[in-house]
């Protein structure tokens, strides 16, 4: 048995990327245009060897029956719930909004555990809201960048006792 990994936190903050670069060439096509990835993406993943399951959470952008909270909630609900371990992103170059503490409230009340993933960090340009982002109660945020592909040592450090 392997384990499950969900990717949660707020718009843009490079979920989908980090998704993709875990999900590599097991991933079948994908169209990643908005409102396109309204649905859950799941996928077989890797990280330096290490095997498990990813589950990307996209858009609450497509249901506007909704409050943007219950529609955040859902998806984020489902997905925590079925996973070992959540990995909370956000954008360490924006600094933590409202959103982002609003996920954090909510994921600090659930069993499952959580990393905090301070993306966007190339270059040192999220030294700050990496800081900034200690405040959201979720321990030690991985500097990351999903798009450069760093800090993937730090993540296989922080998901490898969850395995
Ligand atoms: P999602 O809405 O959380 O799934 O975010 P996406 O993965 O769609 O990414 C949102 C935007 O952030 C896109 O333009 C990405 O290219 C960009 N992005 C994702 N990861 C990084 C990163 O590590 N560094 C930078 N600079 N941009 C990134
Ligand atoms: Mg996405």
């Amino acid at each position: 048995m392997t384990f499950t990994v969900a990717i949660v936190g707020r718009p843009n903050v490079g979920k989908s990327t980090l998704f993709n670069r875990l999900a590599g060439r097991r991933l079948a096509i994908v169209h990643d245009m908005p409102g396109v990835t309204r649905d859950r993406r799941e996928a077989a993943a890797s990280l330096l060897g290490m095997e498990f399951r990813v589950i990307d959470t996209a858009g609450f952008e497509d249901a506007h029956d909704e409050s943007i909270e219950a529609r955040m909630r859902y998806q984020t609900d489902t997905a925590v719930a079925e996973a070992d371990v959540v990995l909370m992103l956000i954008d360490a170059r924006a600094g933590v909004t409202p959103l982002d503490a609003h996920f954090a409230d909510y994921l600090r009340k659930q069993k499952t555990p959580v990393i905090l993933v301070a993306n966007k960090c190339e270059g040192k340009a999220g030294a700050p809201g990496m800081y900034e982002s200690y405040g959201l109660g979720l321990g030690e945020p991985v500097p990351f960048s999903a798009e450069h592909g760093e800090g993937l040592a730090e993540l296989f450090d922080a998901l490898r006792p969850h395995a």
